[in-house]
This record gives structure tokens, sequence and C-alpha cells, in this order.
């Protein structure tokens, strides 16, 4: 049998994702694996598990129940919480997610990340919010993850949505096969579109995979005159130079007319402890949050070429005034 496709989380009241207040849905899977990823639990498609250090106290009930040897056996917790302590409780390469731990855990230390959700379900829990929506211009963002890689979820959660009248915005980094996007978007009311760097060996350091599908979809997409705004998350040491932004700034200048609004979103490390919940050694950990306000003067390099441009992409922003 396939395996269902999994929810992360579904976050309410969001408003950088889209315009007006939104729901965000995030798929779980991913092909991409972005160094600076702030949803690393999205990347796998399968379950997996957070253990909380702070809720932990070392009883041991776990190594009990495991059938695979895939617990560390119990520490002082003062130890396993300290600032630098690289103690995990799950041996994740021995793993088979059995869950057996989680079941057994009396303090919520271990919770399972990923939940099949049907697509009534997800679109019930979104309609919630309805009220507000139509007061702010707001609605659902599929994101994830890479809604592409479940197509057909994606299409049903979509065509659902437009069914219910609700607005809709596609998250997508892009790297799929131009088919499928084209048939998403069919539903689809905005395309957020992700671009990361636009050399392609950079792109493929940093993200695993090379540039060019990304960058061939965005062109096509463009062609097909959906609303679409270009989202580029700024990373240190990867695309935070005055010369990237000269030359994506060209690049995107390229596309007159065709790209509703560019979001510079500011590399931040709130997702910290989501790195440490899943027990991996996030190599960005050190790494300081970018300054929002920093990012106008890259801004303006896009506003100068006649890109409507923001800084955290706010669906709030008064954008008449960010055209600089
Ligand atoms: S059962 Fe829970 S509280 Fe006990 S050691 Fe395992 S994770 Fe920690
Ligand atoms: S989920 Fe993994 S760590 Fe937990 S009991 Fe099963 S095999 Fe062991």
């Amino acid at each position: 049998m396939e395996n269902p496709v999994l929810i992360t989380d579904i976050q309410k009241f969001a408003v950088n994702d889209g315009p007006g207040f939104r729901t965000n849905v995030f798929l779980k899977g991913c092909p991409l694996k972005c160094l600076w990823c702030h949803n690393p639990e999205t990347i796998a498609p399968y379950p997996e598990i957070y253990w909380k250090s702070r809720l932990c106290t070392q009883c041991g009930a776990c190594l009990e129940v495991c059938p695979n040897d895939a617990i560390n056996p119990p520490i002082p917790p003062e130890e396993s919480q300290s600032e630098n302590s690289t103690y995990h409780k799950i041996i994740r390469d021995r793993c088979d997610r059995c869950m057996k731990c989680v079941e057994i855990c009396p303090y919520d230390a271990l919770t399972i990340v990923g939940k099949p959700m049907s697509v009534d379900e997800i679109l019930d829990e979104v309609e919630k919010d309805r009220l507000f929506y139509e007061n702010s211009g707001g609605g659902m963002t599929l994101s994830g993850g890479e809604p592409t890689t479940h197509e057909d979820f994606s299409d049903k959660l979509l065509k659902g949505a437009r069914q219910r009248g609700l607005h809709s915005c596609l998250d997508t980094n892009g790297f799929c096969d131009w088919n499928v996007l084209k048939s998403l978007i069919k539903n689809v009311d905005i395309v957020l579109f992700d671009l990361k760097h636009l050399d392609p060996e950079m792109h493929k350091k940093d993200t695993g995979t090379g540039n060019e599908i990304i960058l061939k979809n965005l062109g096509l997409l463009l062609e097909t005159g959906i609303e679409t705004w270009v989202r580029i998350p700024v990373i240190p040491n990867f695309n935070d130079s005055m010369d990237f932004h000269k030359l994506a700034s060209d690049y995107l200048a390229g596309f007159a007319g065709k790209i509703a609004r560019v979001d510079l979103l500011p590399f931040h490390n709130y997702c910290q402890d989501k790195y440490k919940w899943l027990g991996i050694d996030w190599a960005l950990k050190d790494e300081d949050a970018i300054e929002p306000s920093f990012l106008e003067i890259p801004a303006d390099l896009y506003r100068e070429k006649g890109l409507l441009t923001t800084v955290g992409g706010s669906g709030f922003e008064n954008t008449a005034e960010s055209t600089g």
C-alpha cells in the first residue's frame, strides 16, 4: 500500500506566506536538502520522532520497549539538557519508527512529527478561519516540504479549497516535472516560487540539486500568466552578497511585467530547537539571523529594475510604498 501523505503542521494566522491571514498546511517530504532549511521536519517523507530533552527525566522506560537497541542509555537529565550536549535519546540509523517508545513515554518527551490527515479533515480545519480570510484577503497556503512531490494529494486539496471558495497559494521550490506544476496551478490563485541561487554549482552544493529544472519551470510558469511571487531566502555565505542580488535582480527583471512581486526572506535561526529535537547537528547553528533592515539595500536593486519588492514577505505589506 502506498504510504500516506503526512502533515507536520497546520499553522494559523500566518502573515508571510501570501496575502492576508493564511492557514499554512505543511506537507512532509521534499526532494531538496537545503542546508538552512527552516522546517527540517518536513524533509523526510516518513514520520519522525522529536525528543525534547527538557521534558525527559531519563526514566529509561523507552529503552525497555525498543526492539532495535535504538535508544541511548540514560544519562543525568542535567547533562543531557546542557547547552553543549551531543546526547540524543534516539540512534536514528537503528530506529525503524515502530513508535513503541513514543507510546510508553510518560512525560511526552517523545512525540511523532508527521501525521496522516484526509483532504476533508484539512479543509475543515482551514475553513474554521474563513471569516478572517474574508476580512483580510487571506486563505490557505499549501507548503512543505514540497507539495509537488505529492501531486495527487495536493491536487485534491487545492481542488477542494477552490470548491469551498477558499483562496489558495501554492508554495513551491519548483523542482518537479513541469506537467505536475502546470496541472496543480489550475486550482491555485497565487504561486509562491522559491529562487535560491542562479549558479548551478552553488545551488547543488547547498541544496543537493542543480537549479536547471527550477529555472526552466519558473520561465514556463511566468508564461502562463498566473500571479507569481518570487521568494528568495537570503542565506549567509550563500546568496547574501550584493553581487548575487545584482545578478538575480537582472535575471528577474528579464521577466518584465510577469512577476507580481519579489520577497527577500532573511535567514533566521528560530528553527534550532527542531534540529535538536530531531537529533540533527545543524551546520548553520552558530550563524546569526540576518537583520531584516539589512536587506533594504539589496531590495532597492530589485526595485530600481521595476520589481515590486518586500523584505520579509508580509501579506499586509504596503507594497505601493515598497516599490521604491
Ligand atoms: S520514556 Fe520519555 S522521559 Fe523516559 S527516558 Fe524515554 S524519553 Fe525520557
Ligand atoms: S521508534 Fe525507534 S527508537 Fe522508538 S522504540 Fe521503535 S525502533 Fe526504538
